[in-house]
């Protein structure tokens, strides 16, 4: 049991390894004006996702959710989240269905993947996100040719906090200072808010992330000179597809846009060679640890990552 819990944690910390930097034009990691910090929270909605907002709404900043359609359909009440994102004046943008790396799926699973997301998004809150990231950044040529085809905006980053590095460091404050060491290096230190802007990555599913990083991270970027934006307007792309209706309650000054593109909701998973088999083995086993992540049960276990 032991021996499996290790390399159950260990295959989790190696996938999480391997994110590369974008080289693509469409792989959006900076913004296109200088002086805002697009704030980007990945892998919710999780358990601690109203404490996270309601440091957002103290604190009076913005944030896009990259939301997992796993997440969502888990739980009722996660499910419930997505309208609090929205009426706390935040984006919603979509990180796939099952947080598998999109380059080891055919075509047909990629667009099941996200389109599958925005059907489970428009049912709980109205829109379907034309933002969207891929898991580990994992997006090659393929991946990048079916997501711009259906009108999506790749979004990577530019600064990681690195926290699911430290999920299990025993005092929170000391994960919070490791969390921080990119942001202080690219942002604080080293960055010029009339010239720079920057995308950044954090996790809403560790404790200590929402707990202490969350209130960190804000104080040192507003004191730098920074400004909390959307992905939208980080970008200038509107935050929705066709037929999205934001729901009344929505603190967001952000409208449904309209346009051409839409998403395709029929897509359909055809192939069935054992290959295909094996890569869905390889997604159920991405959905278990989302599931994880989910009930804080890595921690529980006791994983050890390194
Ligand atoms: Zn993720």
């Amino acid at each position: 049991m032991k021996i499996s819990t290790f390399l159950s944690c260990s295959a989790l910390f190696l996938a999480s390894l391997a994110v590369a930097a974008p080289d693509d034009p469409n792989k959006i990691d900076t913004c296109t004006k200088p002086g805002v910090v697009a704030w980007t929270i990945d892998d919710g909605p999780g358990m601690y996702n109203d404490q996270l907002l309601a440091i957002m709404a103290k604190k009076n900043v913005t944030a896009t959710f990259f939301v997992l359609g796993t997440m969502i359909d888990q739980n009722a009440a996660q499910a419930g989240a997505l309208k609090k994102i929205l009426a706390g004046g935040h984006q919603l943008a979509s990180h796939t269905y099952s947080h598998g790396n999109l380059d080891n799926m055919t075509v047909d699973q990629m667009k099941k993947e996200v389109s599958t997301t925005s059907d489970t998004m428009f049912k709980h809150s109205g829109v379907r996100p034309r933002y969207m990231r891929a898991p580990e950044g994992r997006c090659g040529v393929e991946c990048t040719k079916v997501m711009t085809d259906l009108g999506l905006v790749i979004s990577h980053w530019n600064v990681d906090t690195n926290d699911w590095r430290f999920m299990n460091e025993k005092e929170p404050l000391k994960a919070t200072e490791k969390s921080m060491v990119e942001v202080n290096d690219l942002i604080i230190n080293n960055s010029d808010p009339a010239k720079d802007s920057f995308i950044l990555l954090q996790h809403e599913i560790h404790k200590f992330s929402v707990e202490h990083l969350a209130d960190r991270v804000i104080d040192s970027i507003l004191k730098k000179g920074y400004r909390f934006v959307s992905m939208e307007e980080c970008v200038g792309e509107k935050a929705y597809l066709e037929g999205s209706v934001l729901p009344s309650t929505a603190g967001t000054s952000t409208t449904a846009s309209a346009t051409t593109a839409t998403m395709t909701t029929t897509a359909t998973a055809t192939a069935t060679t054992a290959t295909t088999a094996s890569k869905e083995q390889n997604n159920a086993g991405a959905m278990a640890q989302v599931a994880a992540w989910t009930m804080g049960l890595t921690a529980a276990l006791g994983c050890a990552l390194i």
